[in-house]
């Protein structure tokens, strides 16, 4: 998975089709994420101790990987992402329309660490 907690996303698809927010979690088995205002689902809850007024409770309910696209720290448009290595052998992140460099995804192997 090419994103990460606290990615900017863009939705592509669906109801919240063209927003933007701050990803909140990732499972990355079930290709999922939540992002920050998007899929929001009011929860009606009965009056309990955690929750004493009780009501209607807005949280984000994950939506599919495929569903939105990366949002470059650079130039700040959503955009595919690639994977390429550095010098020093650690995996890099870059937008593909902008090729900015957007962190480092994988740490520089050390041969020691490489089982032969
Ligand atoms: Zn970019």
């Amino acid at each position: 998975m090419h994103i990460k907690i606290d990615d900017t996303v863009q939705v592509i698809t669906g109801d919240d089709r063209g927003a933007r927010g701050k990803v909140l979690s990732v499972d990355r088995a079930a290709g999922k994420l939540t992002v920050e205002g998007v899929n929001r689902v009011y929860k009606h809850v009965h009056r309990s101790q955690k929750n004493p007024q009780g009501g209607r409770l807005s949280k984000e309910m994950p939506v599919q990987l495929s569903n939105v696209l990366y949002v470059c720290k650079a130039c700040h448009r959503a955009t595919r992402t690639g994977v390429r290595r550095e010098d020093d052998g650690s995996k890099h992140r870059y937008c593909k329309r902008c090729g900015a460099d957007n962190g480092q995804i994988a740490p520089a192997r050390t041969r020691q660490a490489t089982k032969s």
